[in-house]
């Protein structure tokens, strides 16, 4: 995986863009095969590089072109390959964080990030929740 500070290549940031919300300047990952875009330089942690291997891992089993063809157009499909990647995310970052305080408040932060306009889903806060924790 390797990840580079610049826009993903036209062809697909424009189909993007046709499908989902993305401010200009949007502090997004953007992962294309085995490459995390990252244009506006967003800092990456270890859970959040977590989430983007899951998605380098699913578009490997299927095809890039084909696993963003389908999170574009499928809202089912992108719901459920973000709930996986999520989960991992989440998954790790228990590993590493005992005090359920602390979880409690990062699933909420994610479960929140979910639900927001970015993924263009209907699933509120409480169900991004409960996608992610079934899954974790
Ligand atoms: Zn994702």
């Amino acid at each position: 995986m390797q990840i580079k500070n610049e826009y993903p290549p036209a062809e697909i940031w424009d189909r993007v863009k046709a499908c989902v919300h993305v401010e200009e300047g949007a502090e997004i990952l953007f992962t294309y095969g085995d490459t995390v875009y990252n244009p506006t330089g967003i800092p990456i942690d270890q859970f959040l590089e977590h989430h983007e291997a899951q998605h380098v891992a699913q578009q490997a089993a299927m095809g890039k072109d084909e696993w963003w063809d389908r999170w574009l157009k499928e809202p089912a499909f992108r719901a459920e390959q973000e709930a996986q990647a999520y989960a991992a995310q989440y998954s790790l970052y228990c590993k590493y964080r005992a005090d359920r305080n602390v979880r409690a408040k990062y699933l909420h932060a994610i479960s929140n990030h979910l639900a927001s306009g970015l993924y263009g889903l209907t699933m509120n806060q409480n169900d991004a929740r409960a996608a992610i924790l079934k899954r974790a």
